[in-house]
């Protein structure tokens, strides 16, 4: 299972694809990518193999912003559905997530009463909390790290908003998760091999931390909002 992300100004597709495809090492049951635009976030997602996902990705979309993840299922068995890409109830959010969300029972009856859910996972409670607290008034960024203060358990996440195409909303807490940084271009990445293509620039990421990663700039915050700084290390992999 891995998690792959790119920001910049070539197509992400191509980008995630190729990522996901040097995660495959890791093991996964199923596949998907969410890529964003001027019109919004279009997800395509697919069981079995990257080959099979690269079938359903419409080609034609232009996008320089997306997320990518290979699933390994812990709750709910291997299917298109079941697979991330998952979205809030009013798609305003999608969201990919590596971990095992411990309490998602618990968020659910506390805070997502009357919410239908779409899949069987434990992922997607993530996600409709952070529609809910948007919702509630929350800034976007609050309605995040709000929702992260929430969760007991693993996480490498990467969240779009269909109302802000130059944004990707990063949290980690137990699971890998990579920064990698280029000139108006920022990638996400489980692994820094899966984005070597892209740059060979990586910044760690601590748990609890909430990254806001944009073309030119990522923002590191504890979940408090107090700014970290960090430098990048140099990747010495071979692509
Ligand atoms: N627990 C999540 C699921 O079953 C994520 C699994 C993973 O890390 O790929 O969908």
């Amino acid at each position: 299972c891995g998690i792959v992300g790119y920001i910049g100004t070539e197509d992400a597709k191509e980008i995630l694809l190729n990522g996901l495809e040097k995660l495959e090492y890791r093991g996964y049951d199923s596949a998907g990518i969410a890529v964003a635009n001027e019109q919004g976030v279009h997800v395509f997602k697919e069981k079995g193999r990257i080959a099979a996902l690269r079938n359903v990705v419409d080609t034609n979309v232009e996008t320089t912003v997306g997320i990518g993840h290979t699933r390994w299922a812990t709750h709910g068995v291997p299917s298109r559905i079941n697979a991330h890409p998952h979205q809030s109830e009013t798609a305003r959010f999608t969201l990919v997530h590596n971990g095992v969300i411990e309490n998602y029972e618990q968020l659910k009856t506390d805070y997502l009463a009357g919410v239908e859910l779409q899949s069987e996972t434990d992922t997607e409670i993530i996600v409709q909390l952070v529609d809910r607290f948007v919702n509630d008034g929350e800034t976007v960024e609050g309605a995040f790290s709000h929702t992260l203060s929430l969760l007991k358990g693993s996480y490498a996440i990467a969240l779009l908003d269909n109302q802000n195409a130059d944004l990707v909303y990063v949290g980690k807490n137990k699971s890998p998760l990579l920064i990698g940084v280029g000139e108006g271009v920022n990638v996400i990445a489980s692994d820094a091999m899966a984005m070597l293509q892209v740059t060979n620039q990586f910044v760690e990421i601590m748990d609890k931390e909430v990254v806001l990663v944009t073309r030119d700039e990522i923002t590191i915050k504890q979940l408090d909002g107090t700014v970290m700084t960090r430098s990048p290390y140099t990747a010495e992999l071979d692509a």
